[in-house]
């Protein structure tokens, strides 16, 4: 099974319904080989199936669903940048330098102990999926 029938597989046995639209949504994550906006998205399906036409805020309200149900991350750079991946596809965090802008991704076992912490002395199960962290890279900082 690809990790995309995984997905599904994983989304019919909780009872949820695969509509069209969240099909199309989940394929052109699956397709695209990092986050995605969700204005790619719509170009993305756009560009596979020219003939069905594309509404940003169902794909938008799409987004938040698939995010709802845990198949999608999103994550936000910053300036109401958001971005969508697949949580299959997607393990690691964001370093957004303020002032450059830069990116650098982390690996996602650096929050381990964060999120550990957080369940043993509140109770509390933290989502920490694609986590986006804002400050100063090192080159600003000098
Ligand atoms: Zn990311
Ligand atoms: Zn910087």
């Amino acid at each position: 099974m690809s990790d995309y029938d995984d997905l599904i597989h994983n989304l019919r046995a909780r009872g949820h319904r695969l509509t069209p639209q969240r099909r199309l949504v989940l394929e052109a994550l699956q397709h695209g080989d990092h986050h995605m906006s969700a204005d790619e998205i719509a170009q993305t399906i756009t560009a596979r199936y020219p003939s069905i036409s594309v509404d940003p805020t169902t794909i938008y309200r799409t987004l938040r669903w698939l995010r709802d149900v845990n198949l999608v991350s999103e994550t936000s750079l910053g300036q109401n940048h958001m971005l969508y991946a697949l949580l299959s596809h997607h393990d690691h965090h964001h370093l957004v330098c303020e002032i450059c802008n830069t990116v650098i991704e982390i690996d996602p076992l650096i929050l381990e102990p964060l999120r550990l912490e957080l369940e043993s002395r509140y109770g509390f199960a933290a989502r920490l999926a694609h986590i986006s962290i804002f400050g100063l890279c090192a080159a600003c900082r000098r």
